[in-house]
């Protein structure tokens, strides 16, 4: 079952859209097999965001990323790299479609709340900068059959 990496970034967190963000990806179907609620070390802030170290926007990057507390999920799930690509939406807000999380609630592209991880290979590195070998969890989803 593919593996992906999400972040509800510092802001997502700051502005109460921590559940928001979780009841979506919840309700689409998808299942979350790790979480960690923490403030994110430059170290792995830098390590996370390699590919944008040349960018103007990196160093203003990682320090609101390492700024307050952020939550890292592993989220399992058919395609679940590309649909919680689509559940975030557009990088730039005001190109993100309603419906999306960044479409619905972000006006700014270096507030953009959420982050996942592009593709097979990012999401590998991702999971493993951020959960290393920690053992991610298993259980079964159910619905009728889990409320009695
Ligand atoms: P995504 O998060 O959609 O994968 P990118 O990988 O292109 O987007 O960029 C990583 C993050 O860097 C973005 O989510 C955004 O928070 C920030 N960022 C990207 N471009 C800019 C920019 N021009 N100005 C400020 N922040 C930016
Ligand atoms: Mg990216």
């Amino acid at each position: 079952m593919e593996r992906t990496y999400v972040m509800v970034k510092p802001d997502g967190v700051a502005r109460g859209l921590m559940g928001e963000v979780l009841g979506r990806i919840e309700k689409k179907g998808l299942k979350i097999v790790g979480m960690k609620f923490a403030v994110m070390e430059e170290a792995k802030a830098k390590e996370h965001y390699a590919e944008h170290a040349e960018r103007p926007f990196f160093a203003g990057l990682v320090e609101f990323i390492t700024s307050a507390p952020s939550l890292s999920l592993v989220v399992e799930g058919n395609d679940s790299i590309k649909i919680m690509r689509a559940i975030n939406g557009a990088t730039k807000p005001a190109e993100a479609a309603p419906g999306t999380i960044r479409g619905d609630f972000a006006v700014d592209t270096g507030r953009n709340l959420v982050h996942a991880s592009d593709s097979t290979e990012a999401a590998e590195r991702e999971i493993k900068i951020h959960f290393g070998d920690a053992a991610l969890l298993t259980y079964k989803r159910c619905d009728d059959d889990c409320l009695y």
